[in-house]
């Protein structure tokens, strides 16, 4: 599993981000979302990539 995940929000690759979160998208449950701390800080909206779901 070395994998890079990138932040879902700005694309920003996660290296070592402990703030970081990563779940399934709530509406279709099959997309992984991620987003770094700072985009969690900054409450910047993620979009699903398979159903164009938008969340805080
Ligand atoms: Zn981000
Ligand atoms: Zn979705």
């Amino acid at each position: 599993m070395v994998k890079e995940k990138e932040c879902t929000s700005c694309k920003k690759r996660i290296i070592n981000d402990p703030s970081s979160v990563s779940f399934t998208c709530p509406n279709c449950l099959e997309v992984i979302i991620i987003r770094c701390g700072e985009c969690r800080k900054k409450a910047i909206k993620y979009r699903c990539s398979k159903c164009k779901f938008e969340g805080p």
